[in-house]
């Protein structure tokens, strides 16, 4: 539930990203032309910006002589940081993990990932994090001395309310148990405030914050990847739920009788149209594929078999689909994830599944569109929940940098 807080915190971030970016275009600005850009009030702007100095996201420096004052000293000029303000978001998937880089003015300005070791622990998996960090930054000459951040999207339920885990000092952290190993490392070296959530949750905030979503304030996410997962946005606001699993689509039970799911259900729309699952039945048509990817370059080959299964199961995603958009009645129906890269050999049979079980007015006009972001956007939505939400992590001392 949205809270007066909560209410004034988004607020003044959409106060920051208006001076923010004011001064992303134009450079240094004093604090009269920020307001005659921003529209802001006079007293707004020397708050927001005095949060901005003190955090260390802009400086000031002596106006120049060209600034066009009457008499005394030219005014200060206040602008972004070069040196501060650096967000991470890493995307710890299966077998891979992705970084993504913002600077202060909210710019992802760099990419990165490393595959990680069949069947990795949780050390290894902490450690390849940190080396991909490192090695991102020595690369693209980034002070790691000015990150601020760091957001982290993990696969499974995240719930921030779980009791927080301490990390040492005065830093706790609300991670499941699996993760943290990787929590207190990342907390070890880096020692800034750390922001988590389910990384297929973070894909769709990244969507609505950078790409496809981002006119709209009602939003159904699903990733159809190796694993199904999906995210809501409603009234702009990601829904977390009240159990940290709020958005996962994969474990709407298609048939109360179906095989085991590991989430302890039976019979899930994930078991039935994930990666092992097409696999599954191409092998059983005859048509053996090692791994997702080679599925969907066989698909785009057209080969029938593969096109046919493909197609049957997005037919099954868009029936689950169709219930959660009756439900929700958002804007849009953003699709995801490898399996989205086929175009209208999925998404139309989810378009078909919406117009016919759905309320009218629904199918009418509900969009189902591709994803814009591909494979970083959980990366790039860790930062954006540095951005819009509060951390799930109460905040720790910055650590003195030399
Ligand atoms: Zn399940």
């Amino acid at each position: 539930m949205s809270t007066p807080t909560d209410a004034l915190q988004r607020l003044r971030r959409v106060h920051e990203d208006a001076v923010l970016s004011a001064l992303r275009s134009a450079g240094g600005l004093s604090r009269a032309q920020l307001t005659e850009r921003t529209g802001l009030s006079r007293t707004t702007m020397f708050a927001i910006v005095s949060g901005l100095l003190e955090r260390g996201v802009v400086i000031e420096t002596e106006g120049s002589a060209a600034e066009p004052r009457g008499r005394g000293r030219p005014a200060a000029l206040v602008s972004l940081n070069p040196d501060a303000g650096l967000l991470l978001g890493l995307d710890l998937g299966r077998n891979r993990v992705r970084l993504a880089v913002a600077n202060a003015a909210h710019q992802v300005v760099a990419t990165a990932s490393a595959d990680l070791p069949e069947e990795a622990g949780p050390e290894e998996e902490a450690e390849s994090a940190v080396r991909l960090v490192r090695a991102a930054a020595a690369e693209r000459g980034l002070s790691l001395g000015a990150l601020e951040a760091i957001g982290l999207g993990l696969v499974g339920v995240v719930d921030e309310h779980l009791p927080p885990v301490p990390l040492g000092g005065e830093r706790s952290a609300v991670v499941p148990a699996r993760y943290l190993p990787l929590a207190q490392r990342l907390g070890e070296e880096f020692g800034v405030r750390l922001a988590v959530d389910n990384n297929a949750r973070l894909a769709a905030l990244a969507e609505a914050t950078w790409g496809v979503a981002r006119p709209v304030r009602d939003m159904v996410y699903v990733r159809w990847s190796v694993g199904v997962g999906g995210g809501f946005l409603a009234g702009g606001r990601l829904m977390r739920g009240a159990h940290g699993a709020g958005g996962e689509l994969g474990h709407v039970c298609l048939d109360p009788e179906g095989p085991p799911c590991h989430c302890g259900s039976r019979g899930c729309l994930e078991g039935h149209i994930g990666g092992r699952g097409l696999l599954e039945r191409c092998a059983a048509q005859g048509v053996r594929l090692p791994a997702l990817d080679a599925l969907v370059a066989a698909a785009q080959d057209r080969v029938p078999a593969v096109c046919e299964i493909v197609a049957s199961a997005a037919a099954d995603l868009g029936r689950v689909l169709a219930g959660t958009v009756t439900q929700l009645d958002p804007a849009l129906v953003v699709v995801g994830g490898e399996l989205a890269g086929l175009g209208s050999l999925v998404l139309d049979p989810i378009r078909e599944a919406i117009a016919e079980r759905s309320l009218p007015r629904s199918s009418r006009e509900i969009a189902v569109v591709p994803a814009d972001l591909g494979v970083n956007a959980s990366a790039m939505g860790a930062i954006a929940l540095l951005l819009h939400e509060e951390p799930s992590i109460p905040a720790h001392l910055r650590p003195d940098v030399p």
